[in-house]
């Protein structure tokens, strides 16, 4: 068996030990002579591991009980739907700050629910910035503030939370878990779970008890905050197997020491890449360098006509899914928390031997 590199930036590289884990477990989990797959999500079994499964991200993130932990389906890109249908009372507005393509995704799904007001946009940096906070048109009177703590697709982040007296909304997809974080400066936090959580299928909410109950009263029953919160999450069926893997996540993440150690690596890592693509002359990052992410790092080729080849024999090396964002052009290296040391490594050298040879 061999194992490639994989860059993905979604659905994305998951750690060898909780795929060896769930291998093992497969066709009888814990002497259960069951799948976890196969069982009721309202058995004992299943419950158990969902309520670990919560424990343990509690205690990753330092998260305070005023909080609730919500585990749904449906993607970030369903949740762009449901903070204004949970937040925005009629004739409400919200605040958004444009930072790239998912923060446009997120305007565009809000303003079918409710008055959006964009308080910055860096479109016209062609989102290679952060609009700095001072600069920002703020209604002193929105429901929240939303923004994109790192959009995926740019490669840009924010090195800052916020400051805002509206409760502030976060669509932290791809940065969730990739480091520390004061959840105490939020009132919604949400991510697709394919980044740095578990497979494709599941959704994290996290959300400040006193904004549940607020939904307006088109709100679907599903897409309801306070739904899942009184029904731990079981209000119907949740996706099972994707909870399990994730609270295999969790617990390999903790078993790393937490996330101060997982910053620690992903900002060696990071770093080793950038240093490499500002040393030569050959690659460009066209990111300002105070707004650079961690995890999604793009990089073009000083001759665009090279691209292809760089592509295809970067995947005979096995360096896999290096091809940039369709809208950026490029190449876009992910790298979330399963990606190893040795992965970027193996990738810079490559980049390294590539430029030699046809630079
Ligand atoms: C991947 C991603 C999304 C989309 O997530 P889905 O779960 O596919 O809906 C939204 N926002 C950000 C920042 C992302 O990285």
């Amino acid at each position: 068996m061999t194992r490639l590199y994989n860059f993905c930036a979604g659905p994305a590289s998951l750690p060898d030990p909780v795929l060896a884990t769930a291998r093992d477990e497969m066709l009888d989990w814990h002497g259960s002579g069951l799948s976890l797959m196969e069982m009721s999500h309202r058995s004992p079994e299943v419950v158990g591991v969902v309520q670990r499964a919560e424990a343990t991200l509690r205690e990753l993130l330092g998260m305070s009980d005023d909080y609730a932990v919500l585990f749904l389906q449906g993607g970030a890109s369903t949740q762009f739907a449901a903070a204004p249908l949970n937040l925005l009372a009629e004739g409400a507005s919200a605040d958004y700050v444009n930072t790239g393509q998912w923060s446009k995704k997120a305007i565009a799904e809000a303003r079918r629910f409710g008055r959006v007001n964009v308080v910055a946009s860096a479109e016209d940096s062609n989102f290679s910035t952060i609009p700095p906070q001072e600069s920002w048109q703020t209604d002193p009177g929105a429901a929240y503030l939303h923004y994109t703590p790192n959009e995926t697709i740019g490669g840009v982040e924010f090195s800052w939370i916020p400051d805002s007296a509206a409760p502030l909304v976060a669509d932290m997809s791809s940065t969730l878990l990739s480091r520390p974080l004061d959840v105490s400066r939020f009132g919604v936090i949400y991510a697709g779970a394919q980044k740095n959580i578990g497979p494709a299928g599941l959704t994290l909410v996290i959300v400040h008890r006193e904004l549940l109950g607020r939904a307006q009263p088109l709100c679907p029953t599903m897409l309801d905050w306070k739904t899942a919160a009184d029904n731990e999450s079981m209000y119907n069926t949740p996706p099972t197997f994707a909870l399990y893997l994730a609270g295999l996540v969790f617990e390999w993440l903790k078993e790393l020491g937490g996330l101060a150690a997982m910053e620690a690596i992903n900002r060696r890592k990071a770093g080793a890449l950038y240093a490499a693509i500002d040393g030569s002359d050959f690659y460009g990052n066209p990111v300002e360098l105070p707004s650079r992410s961690l995890m999604n790092i793009p990089f073009t080729l000083a001759d665009p006509a090279l691209d292809k080849l760089f592509l295809q024999e970067a995947e005979a090396a096995g360096l896999l899914n290096l091809k940039g964002h369709r809208s950026v052009g490029g190449m876009r290296a992910s790298v979330y928390n399963a990606v190893s040391e040795q992965a970027v490594a193996a990738l810079i050298a490559f980049m390294q031997d590539f430029e030699q040879r046809r630079g």
